[in-house]
């Protein structure tokens, strides 16, 4: 028998991946999970694969929402699709200079490093060209489920396309691996990731 291949972690974008796409919402009675998203994460949870968000929220350096906010509409997430084994968030602006908005891998990597998996053994779910130029960056599997905001440019540039949540958790579960992601150094060593 074969022994099935597992991921180290499943780390998903927020916004337009886990649920609806709400620009700086901070009320969660306006959270509504993507389709397929709590089967997905059932499945992921029952194989034993360790499941996390990782998210831009530069809503939070403009000031459009509190980090109050952001914690209840989080919290609200976790009521409706369970919770998470950890939560990376970026809280910071393009003009910050963080190493952790996406497409920084910033995100990908302290998600990795809270589940004790290397960043290499991880998959990343996202909506747009940011999730998966982040998921190159850390030598992670980037999986690009495209929704109608998602630019044509972004789709083609992807290693990888799924049709949804489902088709995600079909293609990490099953015996394919994926593209073999070109790890980009420079980046580990700046976030004191050590363990390739
Ligand atoms: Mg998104
Ligand atoms: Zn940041």
């Amino acid at each position: 028998m074969f022994e099935k291949r597992r991921p180290g972690a499943v780390l998903f974008d927020r916004d337009g991946t886990l649920i609806r796409d709400v620009p700086y919402n901070g009320d969660p009675r306006l959270v509504e999970p993507m389709p397929g998203a709590a089967e997905a994460l059932g499945r992921l949870r029952r194989a034993d694969v360790p499941v996390a968000v990782v998210t831009n929220q530069s809503g939070v350096a403009r000031g459009l929402l509190s980090p109050d906010d952001m914690d209840q509409v989080n919290a609200r997430v976790e009521e409706l699709l369970g919770p998470f084994d950890a939560w990376a968030i970026c809280v910071h602006d393009d003009n910050d200079g963080c190493t952790c908005r996406k497409p920084a891998p910033g995100l990908v990597i302290r998600a990795a490093a809270v589940l004790d998996v290397s960043p290499r053994d991880c998959v990343v779910v996202g909506d747009i060209g940011r999730d998966m130029e982040a998921a190159r960056a850390a030598g992670a599997r980037g999986i690009l489920v495209p929704t109608p905001q998602t630019r044509r440019e972004e789709i083609e540039e992807a290693a990888e396309v799924a049709d949804d949540l489902i088709d995600v958790v079909d293609r990490v579960l099953s015996d394919v691996a994926g593209p073999v992601p070109a790890v980009s150094a420079p980046w580990a060593r700046a976030m004191g990731w050590s363990r390739w």
